[in-house]
């Protein structure tokens, strides 16, 4: 087994994840993973940082399917012993003017940004090492979300005390209400995306709490964040920030020192807390 460090960052071959690894590359000293669920895309995306001289690393990962997680997992258990940086990047988003049934891009959405994220931090979180760092990015569309959220949802969403489980099961309401099309009479806001990053931040909360409660001599800090507004392919080219600048936030938690005890269970943007 190798005692090199190792960090995942998810939906790496483009976009913000990217330019995570770029960021990783030139600053962890240990072995960087890109991955991608395809994996054309993601060696030509490892080919493309290797032609400005990084050395990543690929693992294959479809972050909605349980047996490619696992397997990532497996691989990593056998390979490094476990995990020292995981930066929950993969997301999707439907665009504006897309005309797909909302209850259907409910569900697709919530799949992908809330679900599959949650299993990937189920199979990978127990890996994780001691002065381990947990990055999942959310968006600050989580808490625009969660000011268009009914008062009793929002007293949900924000309690201390909330479980996984809870959230699930709203999350799993959302998109039942949309099929029924009764979302927004049962206090939700008209946004797929916006509900599954509220769902992404406040699973960051409940794990913070978690590592505290069973692991806390461990030193793990585990956040979400916003990268910004970010030219990709999901933002367009009319986004402020270039991927570079959308990495340096989530870069910036996944290198925390091993001598900082916060930030730990945060919503972060541009390297600053926010409410929620
Ligand atoms: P992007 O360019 O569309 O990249 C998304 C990445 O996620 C791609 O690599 C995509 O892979 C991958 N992905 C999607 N579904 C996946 C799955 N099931 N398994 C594994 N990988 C999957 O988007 P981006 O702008 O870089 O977004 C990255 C993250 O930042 C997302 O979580 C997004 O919600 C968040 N964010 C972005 C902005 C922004 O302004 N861009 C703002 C706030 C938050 P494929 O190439 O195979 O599709």
């Amino acid at each position: 087994m190798s005692n090199v460090q190792v960090a995942v960052v998810t939906g790496s071959n483009k976009g913000i994840g990217l330019a995570i690894v770029r960021a990783l590359c030139k600053q962890f000293p240990g072995d960087v993973y890109l991955t991608s669920r395809d994996p054309g895309r993601g060696q030509a995306a490892v080919a493309q940082l290797q032609q400005e001289g990084l050395r990543p690393l690929f693992h294959q990962l479809d972050i909605d399917d349980l047996q490619s997680i696992r397997a990532l997992r497996d691989f990593l258990k056998e390979k490094y012993g476990g995990l020292n940086v995981l930066v929950n990047n993969a997301g999707i988003a439907f665009k504006v003017h897309d005309t797909t049934p909302f209850a259907v891009q409910a569900e697709v959405t919530l799949k992908t940004n809330f679900f599959g994220t949650r299993n990937v931090c189920t199979e990978l979180l127990p890996l994780m090492k001691p002065y381990g760092r947990v990055v999942n990015v959310s968006s600050m569309v989580s808490s625009s979300a969660l000011g268009g959220c009914s008062q009793e949802l929002q007293q949900k969403f924000r309690s201390d005390t909330i479980t996984e489980e809870e959230l699930a099961q709203l999350m799993t309401k959302f998109v039942e209400d949309t099929k029924k099309n009764v979302h927004q009479k049962e206090g939700w806001p008209n946004t797929a995306y916006g509900v599954s990053k509220i769902g992404v931040t406040v699973l960051s909360r409940i794990q913070a709490r978690l590592l505290n409660e069973k692991r806390k001599g461990d030193h793990i800090l585990l956040n979400a964040c916003c990268p910004g507004w970010v030219r990709t392919d999901m933002a367009g080219p009319k986004a402020t920030k270039s991927p570079d600048e959308g990495a340096e936030t989530p870069v910036y938690l996944a290198l925390l020192p091993s001598d900082a005890d916060a930030p730990h269970g945060q919503f972060v943007s541009n390297k600053t807390v926010k409410p929620w």
